[in-house]
């Protein structure tokens, strides 16, 4: 069974791509058939899996809007099992230019369909908005997972992202669930991360996952060099809790 999760929070910078990145790696190592959607005009999850925007030829702007079949837009990345849908600069016209098409909403889920089969998981990286792209997200995805980051204002935002999901339950996709939160940039010197926790906690109950992601510097320098954390530097504290991060999904799956 495939399991399409969108990795969302209209809040830049709390660890969207950096957990779609790891988690996709993980569970890829893990035996699972992982792809990975880039849907942020930004592209960081496609240079952050090694792929050079310079070279690609089709992107996930092609298949939303021009329809073009996905699996010409595929890519493999140098990790086994590991493949990737790129998103270039040209993403950032498609809020706009999807605004005047028909079923603007489902391109994304109509442009998976033909290949979700072939995978186990697949993961797509949200934009910081909640625009059409996001919309997209959500009506093709299955759930959502929430990356949070562990500051003062965690939470802020995060009403208006459970409305959108609302929204999208009502007219698109009524199985869309939260898949988990996750609480990300945690920094042990500081009590503020160990209340930020309390108060997600106290929000969303057992959704939220035991393992926290720390603030930690590898994690932030692996894209760099285009690798996973668990590529880069295998042994690390950054790969360990992806690692533990990628069982607690498979866990919730029953895998
Ligand atoms: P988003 O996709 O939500 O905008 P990113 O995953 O790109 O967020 O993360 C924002 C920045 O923080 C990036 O430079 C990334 O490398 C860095 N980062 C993400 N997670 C961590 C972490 N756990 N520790 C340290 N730096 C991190
Ligand atoms: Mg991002």
């Amino acid at each position: 069974m495939t399991h399409i999760i969108a990795v969302a929070n209209q809040k830049g910078g709390v660890g969207k791509t950096t957990t779609t990145i790891n988690l996709g790696a993980c569970l890829a190592n893990l035996g699972k058939k992982v792809l990975i959607v880039d849907v942020d005009a930004q592209g960081n999850a496609t240079s952050g899996v090694g792929v050079q925007k310079a070279q690609v030829e089709k992107d996930i702007y092609d298949v939303l809007v021009n329809e073009d079949p996905i699996t010409e837009a595929i890519l493999p990345t140098k990790h086994k099992n590991l493949s990737i849908v790129p998103a270039t600069i040209q993403l950032a016209g498609a809020e706009i230019e999807l605004t005047s098409q028909m079923a603007r909403e489902m391109r994304l889920k109509l442009g998976l369909h033909p290949i979700e089969d072939q995978y186990d998981y697949i993961l797509i990286d949200c934009p910081p908005s909640l625009g059409q792209l996001s919309i997209n997200a959500f009506t093709a995805s299955d759930s959502i997972l929430i990356p949070v980051q562990s500051e003062y204002y965690a939470l802020e935002g995060l009403s208006q992202l459970l409305n959108t999901v609302r929204l999208v339950q009502k007219h698109f996709n009524p199985n869309l669930a939260i898949e988990g939160v996750l609480l990300t940039m945690y920094d042990a010197r500081t009590n503020l991360g160990a209340q930020v926790i309390d108060e997600v906690r106290k929000y969303f109950g057992d959704k939220v996952y035991a393992t926290v992601i720390p603030r930690i510097t590898r994690l932030a320098e692996a894209p760099s060099y285009g690798l996973p954390i668990v590529d880069f530097d295998p042994k690390s504290r950054g790969s360990e809790v992806y690692e533990a991060l990628a069982k607690e999904v498979l866990a919730a799956h029953g895998e």
